[in-house]
């Protein structure tokens, strides 16, 4: 008799054969769809280059319905791997509050100049017209596990049969959470912005930074990890400093962090601040900010008093709202614990949770984010077919960093499922960081980032 994970196996590969792919073997993951083959961009290739016509998408014999929210990294994977590996019978609902989606990944370059917000803009009609995704631009404002029904801030209701929260993260501002006392207002985050969250916020901190006279200071606070990608606020550094010796001579970019040290990428960035940016980066390990006061842009801090023109302090950060109203967020409030071989929450039955809203040892990041996206798929359409997860999930990060405006670094991971503590630990050796900057690594950044996002929302 044909068992239903068989079914699956030959509904991908009709589903792979449809598309025009023809290298099953070297694309199709050896145990679910969690890791994918690796391409030369370093991007988890697996099924994502296919471009299918939704209406061609046959039955694979599975059927549900699977309400995502969130269309980011996370979110954009996972309604399109459930559609692509599930076919015609797994209806996927896709409700997001922009109408299109602004990438984190690349957003440091905004402040420089050299990329704009706009070109980091991505929309979601691929998903619907190729995967058939439906796609509702609106704001979840509450979920009702027991009759399975997510609420809308238009006040419409959408029932599912499995629920996937991928709302990425929110800031913590109050003191008594962990924020940064003196930001409490919201004149005071006006002017003391994190642009953590590529947008608004990004353009409006290059603006800061070019209105920065010659001899300026700008200051970069980190929080303490875990936070929403590792090397970025390093990475974020070292643009600014490079941008600032070239435009504003003179001025310094000083970095309070709230780790003990620099917490990705040790070797490149060490390099950065030691000899690159000698003398214009002050790094500060071990940096506790008591206060800022954003009227005069001063901080008080446990290494003293210090004066800025410009503070960009990017504050702890927190599941997305959605999932720690729904009491998720078991983590100490912060992130939620979920099963790593299926991303179901271990609080509540049938709802997953992604991303960087799940609190699990694999970085808070966009091409992780995606890999989860995939993990989940996999495993709620094997749920539909009455299997249990694939066993043996493997994940992988790839990152690259700017070290300069025209030189960049790079760092990747690989996470797989350890049994013994049920999670994804870092596989031993596998982190690995570029022996040194380069213009060859700052072209190759661009090709992963773009096979990245193809792979995402194309
Ligand atoms: C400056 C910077 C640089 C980075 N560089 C890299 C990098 O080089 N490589 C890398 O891998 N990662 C990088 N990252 C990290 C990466 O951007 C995040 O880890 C990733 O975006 C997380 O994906 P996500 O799906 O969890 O959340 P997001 O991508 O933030 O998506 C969440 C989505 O959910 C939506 N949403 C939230 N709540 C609701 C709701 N209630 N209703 C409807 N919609 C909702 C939001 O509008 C958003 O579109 C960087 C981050 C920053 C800030």
């Amino acid at each position: 008799m044909e068992k239903p994970k068989d079914r699956i196996e030959q509904a991908r590969r009709r589903l792979l054969k449809a598309a025009g792919l023809g290298s099953l073997g070297a694309l199709l993951p050896a145990l679910g769809c969690g890791g994918g083959s690796q391409g030369d961009d370093g991007v988890s290739v697996a099924q994502g280059r296919s471009s299918s016509n939704a209406t061609a998408l046959p039955s694979t014999g599975i059927s549900g319905r699977v309400l995502v929210v969130g269309g980011g990294m996370s979110g954009a994977a996972v309604a399109k791997y459930l559609r692509l590996w599930g076919g015609s019978g797994v209806s996927v609902t896709l409700v997001e509050r922009s109408a299109s989606y602004t990438s984190n990944i690349m957003s440091n370059m905004v402040l420089t100049g050299q990329r704009s917000i706009g070109s980091l803009q991505y929309k979601y009609d691929n998903l619907v017209s190729r995967y058939g995704v439906k796609r509702v631009q609106g704001e979840v404002t509450g979920i009702d596990p027991v009759n399975k029904a997510v609420r809308l801030a238009s006040g419409s209701t959408i029932a599912y049969d499995r629920l996937v929260l991928a709302p990425g993260v929110v800031f913590t501002y109050e003191p008594g959470l962990g924020g940064i006392p003196g930001l409490e207002t919201a004149a005071a985050q006006a002017r003391v912005l994190h642009a953590w969250q590529a947008g608004t916020q990004t353009t409006a901190l290059r603006n800061q930074i070019t209105a920065m006279p010659g001899g300026g200071v700008f200051v970069l606070t980190i929080p303490a990890k875990p936070y929403r990608c590792p090397p970025g606020p390093y990475e974020r550094a070292c643009l600014v400093a490079d941008w600032l010796k070239k435009n504003r001579p003179g001025s310094k970019v000083i970095v309070l962090d709230a780790n003990p040290g620099i917490t990705a990428e040790v070797h490149s960035f060490t390099d950065a601040f030691m000899s690159v940016h000698a003398g214009v980066i002050d790094y500060q390990p071990n940096v506790t900010i008591h206060n800022i006061d954003a009227s005069t842009l001063t901080l008080d801090t446990s290494i003293g008093s210090i004066k800025a023109n410009v503070i960009n302090a990017i504050p702890p950060h927190r599941a997305g709202k959605v999932v720690t109203d729904a009491g998720l967020a078991d983590q100490g409030g912060r992130w939620a614990s979920v099963n790593q071989l299926s991303y179901e929450s271990k609080v509540a039955a049938g709802i997953h949770v992604i991303g960087d809203s799940a609190g699990t040892a694999q970085p808070k990041a966009g091409h992780i984010g995606n890999q989860l996206g995939k993990v989940c798929a996999d495993a709620i359409l094997r749920a539909f077919a009455g299997l249990s997860p694939d066993p043996a999930p493997v994940t992988n990060s790839a990152c690259y960093s700017p070290i300069t405006m025209d030189s960049a670094s790079w760092l990747t991971a690989v996470f797989a499922y350890d049994p013994a503590t049920l999670s994804m630990a870092a596989v031993p050796d596998s982190f690995r960081e570029a022996a040194s900057r380069s213009g060859d690594n700052f072209s190759k950044m661009n090709k992963w980032f773009s096979a990245l996002m193809t792979e995402t929302f194309s």
